[in-house]
């Protein structure tokens, strides 16, 4: 038995280990380069950015150095005597080898860059687009929306210039010194328009665009820590995931969170609102720009997953949702002030007011349910019109991606042309209409009809052009076909 007051037995320390040879140890991956990946505490989880240098044990495990003096603590301080641990039935001793490949690639994390590399900027305001270029490429994807359009290309500029001006700051070391200096406020954005009108791919098309990470999520699945559900912090560790474990690229990204109106606070409830309100407040740190501790490579934190730190500060949050009635809220508080004194006026004056939505105001949103914390940190307010029919059509055929231009390419493929009738693009575009889900119906409409041509057209080679009828759109006949030799243009 060890004698826990035993002075003849040397108390290990950790820092008495030698460990220069093995902590710096450059380990290389399969083609021979340095590994880019950080190395991982195998008892904590912490990655060697956290924990510094780690001891190297074969096959690939690493302890860190905290752990190993734990380890050494408790073996030290503890009455067990293990050399009786070889001699009890069923124990066997660690089989290291069977620890190798501790973590999964996926939850593997970037080692930050060297130093030299950190002061280069992740974006130069040279290298970001003024606005009217931001919008002249959304132009070129998304139909109609110009307000928003214009919004978001101005919020965005103004977003990553205010990155490079903290930056530029803080590598001149001026921060706290000029009393006068301005700090320019995050400007995250609130989305309001209803379903399918493009909120999403506008979003989607800017992160391309500006070829930064983006994670979308959806309010409705988010809970307060401690629910069953996602935690309000997974949304982070999916912009990790999506900036391949890069966390500096990471916090220059984007978040869009849909559907953000399902939070809204329930009105009259007294039992506990574990998805709404408190969904509120739990984001609003991460909204005003927070440290959090995201697992890397994995939705949920949990003992088997490593952790890392990410800073929200600058990463740009968009929030969307298609409020329902918030026009009667709207409206209701425009006949409210219509309705006094010289100006009173007819009551269903706004009945018939077309893009209604335009008009909010945050008391609107504030009435609708969203607490005045949570909107005060979406200084950006942006609305988005329904889609018209004209505008549905103009989905169909004009942006870079259109839907028809992709059937026009597959048939291209086989050396068939395809064209559409306008007529029948108008039967589409009124037959999505009535689905009323924006333009995701659209898609949806075009393969009912397109699949038959998409099968029966390869059959014959002597098919050389398609043309959709509206005849056709309309149950009322069968689409042109022309034999090769005989095509129009
Ligand atoms: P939501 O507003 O509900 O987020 P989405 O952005 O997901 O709607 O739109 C669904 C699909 O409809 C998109 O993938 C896109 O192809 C198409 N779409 C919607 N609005 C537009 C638009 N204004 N211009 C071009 N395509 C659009």
């Amino acid at each position: 038995m060890i004698d826990k007051n035993d002075d003849t037995k040397d108390k290990t320390n950790i820092d008495e280990i030698e460990p220069a040879e093995q902590t710096d140890k450059v380990i290389l991956d399969e083609d021979g380069n340095e590994d880019e990946y950080e190395k991982v505490c195998f008892l904590c989880r912490r990655p060697e950015s956290k924990t510094g240098p780690m001891i190297d044990l074969p096959n690939n495990v690493h302890i860190c150095k905290d752990c190993m003096q734990k380890s050494f603590d408790t073996m030290n301080n503890s009455n067990f005597d293990f050399s009786n641990m070889m001699n009890m039935p069923n124990i066997q001793m660690i089989d290291l080898s069977s620890l190798q490949n501790q973590v999964p690639q996926k939850q593997r994390l970037k080692k930050k860059k060297k130093k030299e590399k950190e002061v280069q900027k992740v974006f130069d305001i040279r290298q970001i687009p003024a606005p009217h270029k931001i919008k002249r490429s959304l132009d070129e994807h998304v139909i109609g929306q110009e307000k928003a359009k214009k919004i978001i290309s101005v919020a965005v500029y103004n977003h990553y210039k205010r990155i490079y001006d903290l930056e530029r700051r803080a590598a001149e070391g001026q921060q706290d010194n000029a009393g006068y200096q301005v700090e320019i406020e995050k400007s995250n954005v609130l989305m309001i328009g209803p379903t399918g009108c493009g909120k999403t791919y506008l979003v989607q098309t800017l992160a391309k665009l500006l070829d930064v990470p983006l994670a979308i999520t959806d309010a409705t699945s988010l809970t307060e820590a401690g629910y069953i559900g996602d935690d309000i912090e997974s949304v982070v560790s999916k912009l990790l995931a999506s900036a391949d474990n890069d966390v500096e690229r990471a916090e220059h990204g984007i978040i869009f969170i849909d559907e953000i109106d399902k939070i809204a606070k329930k009105k009259n409830s007294n039992q506990r609102d574990v998805s709404g309100e408190a969904v509120q407040q739990g984001m609003l740190k991460l909204l005003e720009g927070s440290e959090v501790e995201v697992p890397v490579g994995a939705n949920s934190k949990n003992a088997m997953v490593p952790l890392t730190t990410v800073n929200t500060k600058n990463i740009l949050f968009i929030c969307g949702g298609a409020f329902p009635d918030l026009t009667n809220i709207i409206k209701e508080r425009l006949n409210k002030r219509s309705s006094m004194g010289f100006e009173a006026d007819l009551r269903d004056k706004y009945d018939n007011e077309p893009n209604l939505i335009e008009k909010v105001a945050v008391e609107d949103l504030r009435n609708y349910g969203m607490i005045p914390e949570f909107l005060g940190r979406l200084p950006i307010i942006c609305t988005m019109e329904a889609l018209t029919t004209e505008m549905l059509v103009q989905i169909l055929k004009e942006p870079k991606n259109a839907i028809l231009k992709q059937y026009q390419r597959l048939l291209e493929l086989d050396e068939v042309k395809l064209d559409f009738e306008d007529g029948a693009l108008e039967s589409i575009a009124e037959m999505a209409m009535k689905r009323e889900t924006g333009a995701r119906a659209l898609r949806a409409i075009l393969e009912e009809f397109m699949l038959d041509i998409m099968y029966e057209i390869p059959k014959d080679d002597s098919i050389g052009q398609v043309i959709i009828t509206k005849e056709y759109i309309d149950h009322a006949g069968g689409p042109r076909i022309l034999l090769r030799g005989q095509q129009m243009n």
